[in-house]
Formats: structure tokens, sequence, C-alpha cells
């Protein structure tokens, strides 16, 4: 652990960074089905914007970035912001959150410009369910996508599945199956009450539905890299992770991160409504101790936990797909 620590002694070192407000898709837990009102593209950051950002994060042992949206791959020219913050030093991993409908074209360009990790989000393996909860994407491009990244040297593949009650919580078994053989890591995670469109599914409830397929064994050494606790069936290749946002009373002792939004917004909780502007500073040509401060600002308000505890329902300012989830 290498970031700032902030004032509940939890050391901040991974930043997630909304390259975009804009996506080919319109998840029905994300987006209303006509999208969102776009930012200008004045308002939003510039790669070396953004840049600058990650020197300055870097300089205070933030090591760990994740590019978000929107979708990232619909932002043009993705891999030369991958390569200039590739070479940022101190960065140690550089990371993409995707919904995989681009992948297939760019995955080898990702790789070759220096990302780490790749995640793909994939709420179901059935055709027809994922045109329904995405409106607007075909499975079949995901899913050449996700091979074309194994293809490409990211290994192994991670997937992010939110699971709705009575959408997709019977799409959980075809998940924990591809565990065994394919290899696909898998994290399941609670449903956070943006639109409230859907009911969340708890953690429990799935590690039991689970268990019905073998046993699920805790897999300590990767506990600790963020939110998730992960698990793996006996025998299987892949694990399970389950991201509990709602039902786990500890879920946010273990934060270790903030989120710049693409107008540039440092927003020290992903369910608060403060933010810390990072984008006028750059555009006066704020030095970077100046920047420094104004993100040890945003780590010293990180509150303690998010009021979501139980399901207790409350939106929040943004939507998720102009925060980057
Ligand atoms: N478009 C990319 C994607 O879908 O992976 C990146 C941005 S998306 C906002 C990032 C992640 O947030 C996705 O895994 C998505 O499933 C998740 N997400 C969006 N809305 C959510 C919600 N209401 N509750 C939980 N996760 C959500
Ligand atoms: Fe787009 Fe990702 Fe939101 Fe789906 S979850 S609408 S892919 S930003």
């Amino acid at each position: 652990m290498t970031g700032p620590l902030d004032s509940f002694g939890r050391s901040i070192n991974y930043l997630r960074i909304s390259v975009t407000d804009r996506c080919n898709l319109r998840c029905i837990y994300c987006m209303p089905p006509e999208g969102v009102p776009q930012m200008p593209h004045s308002e939003i950051l510039s790669y070396e914007e953004i840049r600058t950002v990650v020197q300055a994060a870097a300089e205070l042992g933030i090591n760990r970035i994740r590019l978000t949206g929107g979708e990232p791959l619909v932002r043009a020219d993705l891999p030369k912001l991958i390569k200039m913050l590739s070479q940022v030093g101190g960065i140690e991993e550089l990371s993409l959150t995707t919904n995989g409908a681009f992948l297939k074209k760019y995955a080898l360009e990702l790789k070759q410009a220096g990302l780490s990790r790749v995640n793909v989000s994939l709420d179901t393996l059935k055709p027809d369910k994922f045109q329904y909860i995405t409106r607007l994407g075909k499975l079949e491009a995901v899913l050449e996508g996700i091979e074309a990244a194994k293809e490409a040297g990211f290994v192994p593949v991670k997937i992010n599945t939110v699971v709705m009650r009575g959408i997709n919580d019977d799409d959980v078994l075809d998940f924990a199956r591809m565990t065994y053989e394919d290899g696909w890591h898998i994290r399941f995670i609670e449903l956070m009450p943006f639109k409230g469109a859907a009911e969340f599914v708890p953690s429990i409830e799935l590690q039991q539905h689970i268990s019905l397929l073998g046993k699920l064994e805790s897999c300590a050494s990767i506990t600790g890299n963020g939110p998730a606790t992960y698990y793996r069936l006996v025998g299987a290749k892949g694990t399970i992770g389950f991201i509990a946002p709602l039902t786990e009373p500890s879920f946010c002792s273990r934060c270790n991160r903030m989120r710049l939004t693409p107008d540039g917004k440092l927003r020290p909780c992903l369910l608060g409504e403060d933010e810390i502007d990072l984008k006028m500073p750059l555009r006066n040509s704020a030095s970077m101790e100046e920047l420094k401060n104004l993100i040890l600002k945003a780590v010293a308000s990180k509150p303690e936990h998010h009021h979501l505890e139980g399901g207790n329902v409350r939106l929040v300012n943004r939507k998720m797909s102009q925060i980057g989830g």
C-alpha cells in the first residue's frame, strides 16, 4: 500500500478515471433509453490534462489507474492515452473497464500501448437477454472481444456482472461454471440504486446459490486488493468475487479509491455528493504542488462510509455513466 492515508487510516492508492460520458450501449440500470445529455467536448479533460492529474497522483503514491466511462473505447485514440499514462513514473498498474463491444478491434493495440489488465462488464450469456439489458448490444461482439483480449495476452479474462433480481439472477450459475474450464474470473456486483430500475440481490444469496455447484473456498490471497471478496469453486481454474456495497458492513473500510469524472471533478466517494474541481486549476496553469494539495484535500474528505447499508435507497447527483462506476 503506497497511497496517502485518509482520515480513517485507509491508504488511497487507486484512481478510476472516467474518460468520457458517452456510451454505445444503454444498460437498463445505468442509462435511460435516450441516453443522458452529453457534456460538451470542451468540458471534458484532454489527454494531456488527464496525464497531468496522473503525474500529480503518482507523486503522492497513487500507483494504480483504471480507465472507465461511459464506454472508454468510444473516445477517439484511447491507445494514445494508455501510452501516455504507461510512461508516467510510479504507475504500476494501468487497467480498463469496458463493455467489450469494441475489444475485438482494439485489444492488441491496447496491449501494445502498455495496458496491464482489462475487465469486461457482462451481465448474461443469453443473446436475447443481453439485448434486453443493454438495449443496443450484441452478445456475440462481446464474446469475440473477450477472445481477442485473451489472444492479445490479457489473461485471465475478468468479468464484472451486475445482478438484478428477476432479470439475470438465474444466469449466475452459467457464469460460475465458466470458472471451471474456461478460467474466467467473475465478480458479481450488487446493483446500486442509481435509478432504482431493478432490485439488487444480496451477495450472500448468490453465494448460497453458487454452492449448489460445489464448495466455495475463500481466496484470502487476493482479498485486500479492493472491495471484492474472492472465492474459488473447488477444482476451478478461475475465481468468483463478490462486491457487496449494500450488504457487507465492512465494505467501505477496504475502500482504496477515488474517482475522476470526465469533466475533471475528483469524487472522494462514488456514492457521495462531494466533488473537488481539478479542471479550472488545470486550465489556469496550476502548479504540480497545487494539484497535489487538491488531491490530498479530496483524500482527506473521504467519508468513512456511504449510507446505502441494508438497501437504503438514495439517488446520487450523477448517473453512473457520468462518474465511471
Ligand atoms: N462502459 C463500461 C462498462 O460497462 O464496463 C465502463 C463504465 S460502467 C459505468 C462501469 C461499471 O459500472 C460496469 O461494470 C457496470 O456494470 C457498472 N454499473 C453501472 N451502473 C451500475 C449500478 N447501478 N450498480 C452497480 N454497478 C453498475
Ligand atoms: Fe454504457 Fe457501461 Fe453504462 Fe452499460 S454500464 S450503459 S456499457 S457505461
